[in-house]
């Protein structure tokens, strides 16, 4: 099954016990826009090279509000995974009460391998080629950080948007794009978001269940981008014992645990110094008690899930766990606190960012007061109150019809989008 399959099978499972309007399933598993192309893109020497290139929408009832998601630059990227992120984007805004529709997409590049100069002619490409399509703008679709991208690359972003639309539009540009600096249209605590937000699920989650944090101190993260260093040190600052962290190198395991000043100063885990080296196979298996994939899809499967042994998966990155591996994982008594309800700080923040930028009213996003500007602290306050409040409905759903927490977070979802899916579709 794809990846897209799985997640139209377990909407449909979220669908029967939520007793869900059986129409709403010809809509659910649809998708607005679906763009591939060849970018066409010189480079420093002069030639010309071709890059795939790639943009999902899913379903939304929300005409006036645009859709949402990462652009990813990586070279594995694919059509059916990009899609299943755009699904599960949907799924994530919906359960956060933001009225916004799920995206993704990005360009088939390593890009570590281009110059500064390549990567933005890519970037600006890209843009250009969506414009055309009405693929992107403030009110069509509003992109943000993902695997390979940064606030640079957003900075990019709005500029080609600008580029190519200055002489139709007048209005601010910053909008089209979110995860930008906080000197260049961005909101102070973008960037720090998505990792700060999955602490306060966990912690969330752990004090609705009962969990005492005394037993859950040992943690190792895969991945150690903007989502894994992010995590390691706010868990490291709430004494948390990081003991191992990884990039796509390799990883480095530390018994004692490593320092939050260590977290702080590294940018790789090879810097950390007196490491035991491991490989990403063995971070899988290690004995820990919060196991947090932060890198990329499909990283606990059939094969190395009976060899897991925390006793908590903290989802950073989207669709860490396959199925089977859920299967497993769930029968051995694992705890999994799914991706669609975990890192969804980042989409919070950046719909903060959004709405900051088009003059967007929701009482619930933070305002500066007195001519001040608004602080890192009070952005990620008001996040952390936005996930809770979703953490607890979605706990409730689960307790309510004995179900895991994944499949709780598609009936949030879909249950808060169901009366605006009918008002729009079957008048
Ligand atoms: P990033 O590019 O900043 O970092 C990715 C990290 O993963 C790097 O350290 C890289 O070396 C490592 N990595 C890559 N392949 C690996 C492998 N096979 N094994 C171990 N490590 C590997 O990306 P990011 O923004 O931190 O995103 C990480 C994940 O979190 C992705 O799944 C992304 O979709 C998800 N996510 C990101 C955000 C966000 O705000 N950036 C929000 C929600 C979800």
């Amino acid at each position: 099954m794809s990846n897209v399959d799985n997640i139209v099978s377990r909407m449909y499972k979220a669908a029967e016990i939520i007793k869900l309007d059986e129409r709403l399933l010809t809509i659910l598993p649809t998708f607005k826009l679906k763009w591939e192309s060849d970018l066409l893109v010189t480079m420093d020497n002069g030639e010309k090279r071709s890059f795939r290139a790639m943009r999902f929408w899913h379903r939304t009832p929300y005409t006036d509000a645009p859709h949402k998601g990462g652009i990813r630059f990586h070279p594995d990227i694919d059509a059916e995974m990009m899609k299943s992120h755009a699904m599960e984007m949907s799924l994530k805004i919906w359960g956060m009460k933001i009225e916004l529709g799920g995206a993704k997409g990005g360009i088939a590049i390593d890009p570590s391998k281009f110059s500064d100069r390549e990567r933005k002619n890519i970037t600006e490409e890209y843009v250009k080629e969506l414009v055309e399509r009405d693929g992107i703008g403030p009110y069509f679709d509003v992109p943000a950080p993902d695997v390979g991208t940064n606030a640079e690359v957003m900075g990019w972003i709005r500029q080609a948007y600008a580029k190519q639309r200055r002489k139709y539009q007048s209005s601010s540009f910053a909008g089209v794009v979110t995860g930008k600096s906080s000197d260049y249209g961005g909101i102070p605590g973008r960037e720090p978001a998505t990792g700060y937000g999955l602490v306060v699920a966990l912690k969330k989650v752990m004090e609705l269940k009962k969990l005492s944090p005394a037993n859950f101190k040992k943690v190792a993260i895969i991945g150690f981008g903007n989502v894994g260093k992010n995590v390691a040190k706010f868990l490291a600052n709430e004494n948390f014992n990081v003991v191992a962290i990884s990039d796509v190198n390799g990883g480095v395991y530390c018994p004692e645990g490593i320092s939050i000043e260590t977290l702080t100063r590294i940018s790789r885990p090879s810097d950390v110094e007196n490491g035991i080296q491991i490989s990403n196979k063995k971070m899988v298996e290690l004995d820990v008690d919060i196991l947090i994939p932060a890198a990329l899809e499909n990283n606990i499967t059939g094969e190395n899930a009976a060899n897991v042994k925390a006793k908590i998966i903290l989802e950073g990155a989207n669709g860490p766990t396959t199925p089977e591996a859920d299967g497993i994982l769930t029968d051995k008594g694992v705890l999994i606190i799914p991706d669609t309800l975990a890192n969804a700080g980042g989409v919070c923040v950046s719909y903060f960012e959004w709405a900051r930028n088009q003059n967007y009213l929701d009482e619930r996003i933070p305002i500066a007061k007195n001519g001040r500007t608004i602080t890192e602290e009070e952005v990620l306050k008001a996040m952390a109150e936005m996930m809770s409040d979703s953490a607890s409905e979605v706990y409730k759903y689960s307790q309510k019809y004995k179900v895991d927490l994944r499949l709780a977070a598609y009936m949030v979802g879909m249950t808060r989008i169901a009366p605006l899916l009918k008002r729009k579709y079957f008048v």
